[in-house]
């Protein structure tokens, strides 16, 4: 395996780098933050130039990247500004769903569009009684020949009521079933059979809305079905092996930011007529964030790397990733706001807000329990 990303992921990185110090900034965040929303331009522009398709293939608009060109893309963005770059990737992250089990045409009218910016995605599995167990879930879409009749309600869904379309694992019979549908059907429904209540402001990732979705008798034509019919399970796994490693890019990004920080504050702040970072107690912090950065970046590329070669190990090694990587984050976050002191826990140094944001990556499309739980399935 070759850890070196190549000249072209590297002139990509470069790129996307150069974008966000010239896009975000810390005032805007928090002013996105507080009106629960981010500009939809934000999102547009990184489609325009190119960087939501960089791990989508060639034949949909993308540049044929794979795993490794989300992880790249991702990485880049959430070290600039872990609550900014995570709200740009989970517009396209719901999407992958579609990507790997759509049909052409389906990935033509729903993915183009996300590549280029125009549409933002969403995917419900979770529901009020059903997390982690995704096998218990209850929403029942019913086969009424021509069309779906779906009943049930969804939890925590990224993106309600601001997507461009919905797509939801529901239970058909005894088996599960992957449906989408978009403006067009809500709009034929009409405002009865589907509500969307948003579930307010959270821990972290404030720029983007979490939903409850409220299905009552929602008509949904055949065609907007995804993949076969009883084999949602297997596509939402899949959709999640892909999603679950961008989620560890957004922790290692958000490392990535933290570490950074440190460095530059721990050199220009002195204290006890010396800059604080020639205290040896914060310079082997340092070097243990440095470590574990250099751990996670080797298991986050292996992992992408097994992915994209579509290894029989690559399952293990990303929930490994996804396991290991927001601990490691949420650690080096915290390390970093004690070497900033008592300014770490202001607001406006944006330090405690990333912690706040990537919080949820040990907790979203799988929590760490149910990582290890994976990975003891595979080992014994
Ligand atoms: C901000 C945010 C965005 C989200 N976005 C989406 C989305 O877009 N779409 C979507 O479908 N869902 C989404 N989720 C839901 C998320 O995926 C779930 O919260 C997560 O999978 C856990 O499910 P749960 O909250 O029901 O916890 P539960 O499954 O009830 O788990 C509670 C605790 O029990 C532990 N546990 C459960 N089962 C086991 C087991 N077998 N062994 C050991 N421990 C176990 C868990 O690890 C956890 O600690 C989002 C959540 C958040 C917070």
């Amino acid at each position: 395996m070759d850890l070196n990303i190549g000249n072209n992921l590297r002139e990509i990185q470069e790129a996307v780098r150069e974008f966000c110090e010239q896009e975000f900034d810390q005032e805007s965040l928090q002013r996105y933050d507080d009106e629960h929303n981010y500009p939809r331009e934000l999102y547009r522009k990184i489609g325009e130039r190119g960087f939501i398709g960089v791990g989508f293939s060639e034949d949909i608009g993308g540049s044929g990247h794979g795993a490794l060109g989300h992880v790249v893309t991702v990485t880049e963005m959430c070290s600039s500004l872990p609550g900014m770059g995570m709200a740009l990737s989970l517009g396209y992250l719901p999407g992958f769903v579609v990507d790997i089990s759509g049909t052409r045409e389906q990935r033509e009218q729903y993915i183009r569009p996300v590549i280029e910016g125009r549409y933002i995605a969403s995917f419900s599995v979770t529901e009020p009684d059903s997390g982690s167990n995704i096998g218990s879930l209850i929403t029942k879409i019913e086969d009424k020949n021509d069309y779906y009749v779906v009943n049930g309600s969804k939890m925590f869904t990224t993106n309600a009521g601001y997507a461009d379309f919905y797509t939801l694992l529901g239970r058909d019979e005894n088996a599960l079933t992957v449906v989408l549908f978009d403006k067009k059907v809500i709009d034929e429904n009409g405002a009865r059979r589907f509500e969307i209540k948003d579930l307010g402001r959270k821990m972290g990732i404030n720029t983007i809305t979490s939903g409850k979705l409220v299905f009552s008798d929602f008509h949904i034509p055949k065609e907007y079905a995804i993949g076969q019919r009883g084999e949602g399970k297997k596509i939402a796994l899949a959709a999640f092996e892909l999603g679950r490693i961008v989620i560890a890019a957004q922790a290692f990004g958000g490392m990535l930011y933290g570490y950074q920080r440190a460095v530059c504050y721990a050199q220009k702040r002195s204290q006890f007529g010396r800059p604080i970072i020639k205290f040896q107690s914060i310079e082997h912090d340092l070097v243990d964030m440095y470590v574990e950065i250099e751990k996670c970046r080797n298991l986050l590329y292996k992992a992408a790397w097994l992915y994209d070669k579509k290894d029989p190990e690559a399952n293990k090694y990303i929930s490994m990733a996804k396991l290991t990587i927001p601990e490691s984050a949420i650690d080096v976050l915290n390390r970093s706001i004690d070497i900033f002191g008592g300014y770490g826990y202001m607001r406006d140094q944006g330090l405690e807000g990333a912690l706040r944001d990537i919080r949820v990556t040990s907790i979203y499309e799988g929590t760490g329990r149910i990582q290890k739980n994976t990975i003891a399935k595979i080992l014994y």
